[in-house]
């Protein structure tokens, strides 16, 4: 292990640190948004993006029918080893298929009934 110096291992350290930044970057950002957005006077919930993803549908807009747990999973798993999903995909009913809702605490307009 001598051959390895201080400054060797220090700059690993930092490559890994940025690497794993990079990575773990929206995770973080929504650690530690909460406080920060609060703090710039920003939405909590949205960050003035004014829309909140649909926890329902994760975003996508479309979730599986059927809706036992352990075969979505499988089935999730499944896609993301390349595999094309077994389960049929219907629309959200949670946000109308768009994936995303406007967000509560900024936005006072009432999502228009369709
Ligand atoms: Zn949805
Ligand atoms: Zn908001």
């Amino acid at each position: 292990m001598d051959n390895i110096t201080l400054s060797e291992v220090a700059g690993l350290g930092v490559g890994t640190l940025l690497l794993c930044a990079t990575i773990a970057a929206p995770k973080i950002d929504s650690f530690i948004s909460a406080s920060q957005r609060s703090s710039l006077g920003m939405c909590k919930k949205c960050g003035d993006l004014r829309l909140i993803a649909c926890s329902k549908c994760r975003g996508t807009g479309l979730v599986k029918a059927g809706g036992l747990l352990s075969f979505n999973f499988l089935d999730d798993m499944y896609q993301s080893l390349g595999g094309e999903s077994k389960v049929k995909r219907i629309k959200c009913t949670e946000c109308q298929a768009t994936g995303r809702f406007c967000c509560p605490n900024c936005s006072k307009v009432p999502p228009v009934p369709s």
